[in-house]
């Protein structure tokens, strides 16, 4: 899957559209682009002459063929639409006063699924911006535990080309579902890089990125994930969380955080009602939003009409 665009298509359709969110996917591993220090926007360092663009085709907003990477990835399509695929999701609860997310990173180095994670360090709150942090131990991890999706709001992916440049293996990422879909672009993608070191992919359900570019988004859930972190649908207040648990990684994860007592399932079934429709309200404004005025600047996605007349009836 490699489409015949450059670098100055990438400014034309996305980054000069307002269409980017900062992912910081065209910038992982293409040595032609970067991201501000200050704000984690990209930008193209030098015009390359490349007429195939590694960061043209590592961007989630051009271009999304999602049944294509759902098979590349996954083997398989969705049959839920809100939810992406998945095998499975459970409700759980911390066994301890860490957070949910924290005891799944502790489960990840201890089970060897990971040796180091990309993490966010926000800079600033308003406007929302961070940047990634490569961590080499669970300890290390415990501060850029992200807290709201809004943390993650930076080019994380990003963090998985420095460490790949630092020679590190089996990398780990919390990261929104944006960045997920970048870097599930890049994997599925015909290009070599090393972002086949990662070796775990940890949606943050995502409420909002707070950028500009998130009115054009519909995935909510972290479709491209081996699992997503979900506090959308778990009773409120009790602290417990939706897992939806998409891959063989993301089950042995939860069985190890399980076994280690890191974690509990509080209900192995559990109402999905209310996460689907936190997840449909955003996605349906965000299709109209694509199908209004903005139809011929956001035309990233190949829209299923199958899908969003279903949607758009309820
Ligand atoms: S890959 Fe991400 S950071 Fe780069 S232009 Fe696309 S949306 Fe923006
Ligand atoms: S709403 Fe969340 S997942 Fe969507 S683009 Fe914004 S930060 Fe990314």
């Amino acid at each position: 899957m490699k489409v015949e665009k450059s670098s100055q298509d990438l400014e034309n359709e996305v980054i000069y559209a307002g269409l980017c969110i900062h992912c910081g996917s065209c910038n992982a591993f293409c040595p032609h682009m970067d991201f501000n220090k200050e704000n984690g926007e990209a930008y193209v360092v030098d015009e390359c002459a490349e007429t195939v663009g590694l960061c043209y085709n590592s961007c989630p907003r051009n271009f999304l063929p999602i049944s294509e990477m759902e098979l590349k990835m996954f083997g398989k399509t969705r049959i839920d639409l809100a939810v992406g695929v998945y095998n499975d999701i459970i409700q759980v609860k911390s066994k301890n006063k860490d957070t949910i997310l924290y005891n799944l990173v502790i489960a990840a180095f201890d089970a060897g699924i990971v040796k180091h994670m990309v993490l966010s360090q926000p800079k600033t709150k308003k406007p929302p911006v961070a940047f990634p942090v490569v961590v080499d131990n669970a300890k290390g991890a415990k501060k850029y535990i992200p807290k709201a999706t809004m943390d993650n709001a930076g080019p994380l992916v990003t963090g998985i080309g420095q460490a790949y440049k630092a020679y590190k293996r089996d990398i780990g990422i919390i990261a929104n579902p944006c960045h997920l879909q970048g870097l599930a672009k890049i994997l599925v993608s015909d290009f070599n890089t090393g972002a086949e070191r990662t070796s775990l992919k940890i949606a943050f359900a995502c409420s909002s990125g707070g950028m500009t570019g998130c009115k054009y988004c519909t995935d909510f859930s972290g479709e491209f994930s081996d699992i997503s972190y979900s506090p959308w649908g778990a009773p409120k207040g009790s602290g417990e969380a939706l897992l939806i648990i998409r891959t063989d990684i993301g089950q042995k994860l939860v069985d190890t955080a399980v076994k280690k007592k890191l974690i509990e399932i509080t209900d192995p079934n559990p109402d999905l009602s209310e996460m689907k429709k936190f997840l449909n309200k955003k996605r349906k404004k965000n299709f109209l939003t694509l199908l209004g005025k903005d139809l011929i600047t956001a035309k990233y996605l190949n829209l299923n009409v199958d899908e969003l007349k279903d949607m758009l009836e309820e």
